[in-house]
């Protein structure tokens, strides 16, 4: 007899996990300054994540490097994302775990750093701030108030599920699963290609040299010879401790050839066996051809596949690749991106950046990306999403994605729960003004005057 389609389980009572004013799904860059920009207000607020630690890409996928931190401001590189990131990125240092900012292709800087540090500096400033964090929780579904209203978010625990009661709920899961689960519009179509990130260790770093200039020659030299590589163009550069190195250069497609979907369980289970192998055949061949990486070892492939883009959502405003490379102005601003068009495809990466230096190098981001909408084209009344399932377009979310706008959304997101607490009104409803003043009083750099 073949398998039936599906099974109807029986009706059960889901006990009650807790209240809070404020639910953040996801510890990522956008989840981590979203908890702390509610709780900083004072704002009962809980970080819902699936696995024990924080950082989300960042750490899980072994990124390891914060971009979009900087722009470059009229051929001056400055680093224009401030607030939540500042303490973080003070935090990290302190532990000995942050590089000095590199140059990246000539027009602006990313910032190295040890997951470990992360980790730690994560947990740290959360827990100072009061932010009551529930790890190894995997949010499953909602329960509605009414259509456009949140009452719960239902988690899976190894103590069982539970329901967490919330006011308001920002989700920051990458992937946009709350809104999903909650029936907000979203897009899921050409997806920007994930990446099997991993680091090596016991590299001569006098021997490597730039090896990130001369690694993509070397590889132009072996597809001559008749080698192939899943995609042109190796980022591969130290970590503090310049005998570790992070390489990013694999690329994991699905049998068809397009990107590996990251809310697709079986896509997802072949990617990640997929993104191994190339791992290890690209270290085979560092190690046999690039000059100081003789003696390595991969010290680490990270717990999960890099997954840049699943769900965008459809908010009241949609961040564009010309709002991007225009330098975009939008009167409700609540921070910026510096960081150019960065299109993972099939078999390559493509710049887009703004002119240099003829423009100020960063766009601002508009308050109404981060407010999704319902089937009837209305905005949620307790919901908002912030991180790399922003409201953009495919273009516009592979510059956004980054962790330096993941951070100002956050931020954002969690200052905008505590004003719509305080005045009792919807998300939506808030004033940007008063959204804008409190950034700012947090020392965030909104772009209303320029650097
Ligand atoms: C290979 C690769 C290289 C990259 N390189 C860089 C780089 O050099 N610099 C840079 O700044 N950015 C880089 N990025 C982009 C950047 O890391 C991400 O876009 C950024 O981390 C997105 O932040 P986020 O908070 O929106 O989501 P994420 O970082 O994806 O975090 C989402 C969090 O939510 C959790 N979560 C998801 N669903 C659930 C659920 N249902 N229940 C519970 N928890 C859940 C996840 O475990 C995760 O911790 C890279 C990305 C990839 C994949």
């Amino acid at each position: 007899m073949a398998a039936p389609a599906f099974l109807t389980e029986p009706e059960r009572k889901t006990a009650v996990g807790g209240d809070y004013e404020v639910v953040v799904l996801g510890g990522g860059p956008a989840g981590i300054a979203a908890a702390a920009g509610a709780a900083k207000h004072g704002r009962r607020t809980l970080l819902i994540e699936r696995y024990g630690f924080l950082g989300g890409m960042g750490t899980a996928a072994g990124v390891t490097n914060f971009c979009g931190l900087h722009a470059n401001v009229h051929g001056e590189i400055m680093q224009v994302v401030h607030g939540v990131a500042d303490e973080l990125l003070d935090r990290i240092d302190h532990l000995g775990g942050l590089n000095e900012p590199h140059l990246v292709l000539g027009k602006t800087h990313a910032q190295a750093y040890d997951t470990a540090a992360y980790k730690l500096a994560a947990d740290d400033m959360l827990i100072s701030l009061g932010v009551d964090i529930l790890f190894h929780a995997l949010a499953v579904g909602v329960v509605m108030e009414r259509d456009g209203r949140i009452r719960a978010l239902v988690v899976e625990t190894k103590s069982g599920r539970m329901a967490m009661l919330g006011q308001v709920f920002i989700d920051c899961s990458g992937d946009g699963d709350l809104a999903a689960f909650a029936g907000a519009r979203f897009e899921k179509g050409d997806m920007l290609y994930p990446t099997m990130m991993f680091r090596v260790n016991n590299v001569d770093p006098t021997a490597a040299g730039e090896a990130w200039k001369t690694v993509p020659a070397l590889m132009q030299a072996a597809e001559k010879r008749g080698e192939t590589f899943p995609r042109k163009g190796a980022i591969l550069r130290p970590q503090k401790h310049t005998t570790e190195w992070r390489v990013n250069v694999t690329q994991v497609k699905d049998a068809d050839g397009r990107a590996v979907d990251g809310t697709d369980a079986r896509a997802l289970s072949s990617g990640e066996i997929d993104g191994r192998k190339q791992a290890r055949a690209f270290f085979e061949f560092l190690k046999r051809e690039a000059p100081g990486f003789a003696d390595a070892y991969i010290v680490d492939i990270p717990p999960q596949l890099g997954i840049r883009e699943t769900r965008r959502i459809v908010g009241l405003e949609t961040l564009t690749a010309e709002h991007v490379t225009g330098c975009a102005d939008f009167a409700d601003t609540i921070g910026v991106n510096g960081w150019p068009l960065e299109m993972h495809v099939a078999g390559d990466v493509v710049w887009r950046w703004p002119d240099i230096p003829g423009s100020r190098g960063y766009n601002h981001l508009p308050y109404r990306m981060l407010i999704p909408t319902t089937a009837a084209g209305t905005a949620f009344d307790n919901l908002l999403v912030a991180g790399r399932c922003a409201s953009m377009t495919h273009e516009g979310q592979s510059a956004a994605r980054v962790s330096g706008a993941c951070f100002v959304m956050g931020e954002a997101a969690g200052t905008a729960a505590h004003l719509s607490l305080a005045g009792n009104t919807a998300c939506a409803d808030i004033a940007a003004i008063r959204l804008q003043k409190t950034l700012e009083n947090g020392g965030a750099f909104l772009g209303r005057s320029e650097y």
